[in-house]
């Protein structure tokens, strides 16, 4: 197993546009769009927890993150703001297609992640789609899921969207992101999770995020991660 350092929230510092971001206790001390900015002002989400601490740095410079941290320490907003600035820095627009996935293990999560999305990426221009099963609707989300910047899915909808949707393209994917690994991993979802990630533009930046380690999410982690940042972040309180 890789080393997890415990003892620091950031594991490893080189010499980079965000290192000197380091030490940052808010979000305001980073060089965020003011899309984002404002966004986040207006929500009142002002000091950073420690997870987005410790992954902002390094995931706003393009790397690859494993990062585990307990359920309510705020992983939704160490990956959204990350998604929201790759894109808006590619001058990502309507004709650019999908430009992030984000998979997470249920219905219900991925509905909490849009909210934040929609929340947090208010200013911005992105077009998103949930895409859940369960929907009647899977014609028309065929019919559209081809013009969405941002899709938040559950594995088994976006694997039939693979597999059924004409002309499906996400080979211009920049960043994607599993959320609640270990779950989707706990849920049986392995062969689907890997059949997507197989399908996926292998130039791309990988946000991982569960709220245990385990050898499963190590395993996941060698195969769809590049070099990564691994943040293991207990808080005490
Ligand atoms: P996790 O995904 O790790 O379980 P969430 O991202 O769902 O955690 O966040 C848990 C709660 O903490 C949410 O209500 C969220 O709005 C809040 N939260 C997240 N980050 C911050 C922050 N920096 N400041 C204040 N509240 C935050
Ligand atoms: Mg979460």
């Amino acid at each position: 197993l890789p080393h997890l350092p415990n003892n620091s929230p950031i594991g490893r510092l080189e010499d980079n546009t965000y290192s000197r971001y380091a030490g940052a206790s808010r979000f305001g001390q980073f060089p965020l769009s003011k899309k984002t900015k404002d966004a986040l002002r207006a929500a009142k989400f002002v000091v950073m927890t420690d997870i987005q601490r410790a992954s902002l740095p390094h995931a706003l410079c393009g790397r690859d993150i494993l990062g585990a941290a307990k359920t309510g320490s705020g992983k939704t907003l160490a990956f959204i703001i990350p998604v929201l600035e790759k894109l808006y820095r590619e001058r990502w627009g309507p004709e650019d297609g999908v430009g992030s996935i984000i998979i997470s293990p249920t219905r219900e999560l991925a509905g909490q992640i849009f909210d934040v999305l929609k929340d947090v990426g208010k200013h911005h221009n992105f077009s998103a789609g949930l895409l859940i099963g369960g929907r009647k609707d899977v014609d028309m989300e065929k019919e559209r899921v081809n013009e969405l910047n941002i899709l938040i899915c559950t594995p088994g909808r976006l694997l039939q969207h693979m597999d059924e949707t004409p002309n499906f393209d996400c080979s211009q994917m920049q960043v994607l992101v599993l959320d609640e690994a270990d779950r989707i991993l706990d849920s049986g979802f392995k062969k689907e999770l890997n059949a997507i990630i197989s399908q996926l533009p292998k130039r791309r930046q990988t946000l991982l995020f569960s709220a245990t380690q385990t050898k499963s999410i190590q395993d996941l982690a060698r195969l769809s991660l590049k070099d990564p940042e691994y943040l293991s972040v207990h808080e005490e309180s």
